[in-house]
């Protein structure tokens, strides 16, 4: 059982973020009853709580088991011995859950289900560019539903990203639906003398299409010996200016261990609220970018699913789509290691 002090201590060393990620005492008094009856929930009822970085902190500090990435969280997923999984991310990330869990009951607590990457190409579409370009490797980001997964090669995330399509063994190479790090994956393969013919989707990350070149100078410019540390799924001119790129688990390593006067995290705000906790010592600035899909996971809709589970919060998918959608993420974990 924690106490609304003792939670208010936890979260204390967060600030920045809006509303939702600032911790009065009052607030904590409302979270605790909630956060204790979740927890012992969850054991009674044989469930684990995976929690993407990016969502808010009372969940990460207060009810996850496992906290990460994409890939972090798939392994977890892999491996768990619960019956039932709660993801708070998105849902193609409880879909994930689900293909590599097909007997345990994964629930997306959140009623709100988007990714604008993940919605930005459909099973049909992987189809149709299937039928134009048949000599290629379709590798497809995590961040798809199960349908597109399941009609591409090989899945990857953005920890593993460049190395697979590296090292795939196809010269030719499709991949989707980000836009960016495709222009991104571009740049790194053409900077390695690649001779892959390598092709790109038009989708986008809201959050991350956000950054601006202009505010990287202007960050530059008054902060010069800040580390500016980026997802690959900026901008190509973001990525250029940047100290270092990589995945959400890759910048939270990369933070921890070196000894910057300041960073400034180019992705979602609750990485550098995460951080805030985990690095205390770390100097973050920057301004806050919030993806409203993952911060609609609260305390209350994780309460709910483990009280009594809407059927519609549950990820069903047939058996077809989960045993080609499973060939494709055990692809990843194959070129991965
Ligand atoms: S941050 Fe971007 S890629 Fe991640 S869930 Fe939100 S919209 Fe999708």
């Amino acid at each position: 059982m924690i106490t609304p002090k003792e939670l208010k201590e936890t979260l204390s060393g967060i600030s920045i973020g809006a509303s939702t990620c600032n911790y009065s005492i009052e607030t904590c008094e409302k979270l605790t009853p909630i956060i204790n009856q979740i927890n012992a929930l969850k054991k009674q009822k044989n469930t684990v709580i995976l929690a993407h970085s990016y969502v808010s902190p009372d969940i990460i500090y207060g009810v996850a088991d496992h906290v990460g990435d994409s890939f972090e969280l798939s392994k977890a997923a892999q491996s768990t011995n619960a019956s039932t999984i709660i993801f708070a991310a998105v849902k193609f990330m409880a879909e994930t859950a689900k293909i590599l869990n097909p007997e345990k009951r994964v629930y997306t607590p959140s009623p709100i289900n988007g990714c604008s990457l993940a919605d930005a190409i459909t099973a049909d579409d992987v189809i149709a560019l299937r039928k134009q370009y048949p000599d290629h490797a379709f590798i497809c980001y995590i961040n798809t539903s199960a349908e597109v997964k399941a009609l591409c090669d090989c899945c990857v995330t953005s920890s593993n990203v460049y190395d697979i399509v590296d090292h795939y063994p196809n010269q030719n190479i499709y991949f989707l639906p980000d836009e960016l790090m495709g222009k991104n994956i571009e740049a790194y393969l053409a900077s390695k003398n690649s001779n892959k013919n390598f092709k790109y989707y038009s989708g986008t990350c809201y959050v991350h299409e956000e950054y601006d070149p202009d505010m990287i100078e202007f960050l530059r410019l008054n902060h010069p010996d800040a580390a500016i540390v980026a997802h690959p799924e900026c901008k190509p001119s973001i990525i250029e200016k940047s100290t270092f790129v990589g995945s959400t688990s890759q910048m939270v390593n990369y933070v921890k261990t070196t000894d910057h006067p300041q960073y400034v995290l180019l992705t979602e705000c609750g990485l550098t609220a995460r951080l805030q906790m985990e690095a205390p010592e770390k100097q973050f600035i920057g301004s806050c970018t919030m993806c409203k899909y993952m911060k609609s996971n609260s305390l209350g809709n994780i309460l709910n699913v483990l009280e009594s589970p809407q059927p519609e919060l549950e990820i069903h998918l047939n058996s077809s789509t989960i045993s080609k959608a499973k060939a494709s993420l055990m692809a990843m974990f194959k070129y991965a290691s």
